[in-house]
């Protein structure tokens, strides 16, 4: 075998899993960008979640509070920009506080530290520029500046001298005696490599890596949906100093809520597009701002319409296409369908980020 893991896809999840397998096996990871992280993993929130929503005992909950404690000391270890700033979520109207309670009971029974109720005194003493009729305090939230994570993912697999291979498009791959033949598209050549363990971390197009090997099942099925944002700007980004979330309303989204970022920034989203064609385009479409603008300003009194300024998009790797749906990461050693070795992970969307660390730690745990 000419490597013992192969890792396709340098998102945030495929450098995080790298970093952690440098040290005891021999590894490349092969990305089709120039560069790494220009799809998913550049294109979020840069939220450290807390946990809140998920339900008890998912992959999602276990490894986003797991991840998120890991992360807070990796950055602190290696100097990655970070502020946990904590998270608020509020009821805008009577009929929403039951909602909260419920909320709060599920990150409780999660295991989400801190998490409470808050007067509306305290509220306005931290935030007085938000309007609420009641709100959850989530003080272990915080934001990223996600870059520089995955930069460090990337030296720490360097120095151990291990390659992040770019500009190279895994075509193929096929099952062989004790591990996989991989082919790779690089400019107008392909190569083929063997590597006995192969991780498949392509985010959208994950569950086309497993369909290429044949270790894909229907539910593996990936449908897009695309989350938008706006920023705010006129100087009224200055008037939110943490995490702002109205009460979700579905699966799909956690609503449209404000995020500050580490440059001073505030911006709204994202949304929830369903893309029916899959067809990957991040632009964002100027005809959602009023919709932005009115979901915002129930809860940011202070926002005009021409305060918000088209943003930035990304897309979701969904499991489903049913927006009330919950589906859990999928993350397996394929052995039982006789793929040995062959590691899936579909449907990493949020909280991927938040929990990389912890989903590179399980990866290596289900290696054989
Ligand atoms: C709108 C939005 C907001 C989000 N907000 C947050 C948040 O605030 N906090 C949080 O924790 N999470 C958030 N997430 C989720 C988070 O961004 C993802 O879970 C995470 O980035 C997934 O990383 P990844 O490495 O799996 O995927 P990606 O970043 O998509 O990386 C996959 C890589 O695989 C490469 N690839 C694909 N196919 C091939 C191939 N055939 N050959 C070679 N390379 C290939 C791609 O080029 C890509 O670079 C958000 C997601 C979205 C869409």
């Amino acid at each position: 075998m000419d490597f013992e893991v192969a890792i396709i896809g340098a998102g945030v999840v495929g450098l995080s899993i790298a970093a952690k397998l440098s040290k005891d096996y021999n590894l490349v990871v092969l990305e089709k960008n120039l560069k790494f992280g220009q799809e998913t993993s550049s294109r979020n929130s840069e939220v450290i979640h807390s946990g809140i929503y998920y339900p008890k005992n998912s992959l999602k909950s276990k490894l986003c509070i797991e991840g998120r404690k890991m992360l807070y000391s990796y950055c602190e270890k290696n100097e990655i920009p970070y502020k946990k700033c904590g998270k608020y979520i509020f009821a805008t109207s009577e009929n929403e506080i039951s909602k909260l309670d419920e909320i709060l009971a599920n990150a409780i029974q999660n295991g989400v530290e801190n998490a409470r109720k808050i007067s509306l005194e305290e509220l306005k003493s931290s935030e007085p520029n938000v309007s609420a009729v009641a709100a959850l305090y989530f003080p272990e939230s915080g934001i990223i500046d996600s870059h520089s994570l995955m930069k460090n993912f990337e030296t720490e697999t360097n120095n151990f001298g291990w390659q992040i291979v770019y500009n190279s498009e895994v075509v193929a791959i096929d099952k062989i005696e004790k591990g996989y033949k991989i082919s790779v598209k690089e400019e107008n050549s392909t190569f083929s490599f063997t590597s006995k363990i192969v991780i498949n971390a392509a985010g959208l197009y994950s569950d086309k890596i497993a369909e290429m090997v044949g270790a894909f099942k229907p539910e593996y099925k990936l449908y897009y949906w695309k989350g938008e944002y706006f920023s705010v700007g006129n100087g009224k980004n200055k008037l939110v100093n943490s995490l702002i979330y109205p009460v979700p309303n579905a699966q799909v989204s956690l609503g449209i809520h404000a995020t500050i970022d580490l440059n001073g920034g505030l911006k709204l989203g994202p949304n929830a597009v369903f893309l029916q064609n899959k067809e990957v385009n991040y632009s964002v479409d100027k005809n959602n701002l009023k919709e932005f603008y009115n979901s915002a300003k129930r809860f940011l009194p202070f926002l005009e319409i021409e305060d918000l300024f088209q943003n930035q998009a990304g897309i979701r790797p969904k499991l489903t296409n049913n927006p009330k749906e919950f589906r859990d990461f999928i993350i397996k050693n394929e052995t039982e369908a006789g793929f040995e070795n062959f590691i899936n992970l579909i449907g990493i969307e949020s909280p991927g980020l938040t929990a990389s660390i912890a989903i590179a730690k399980y990866v290596a745990q289900i290696l054989i």
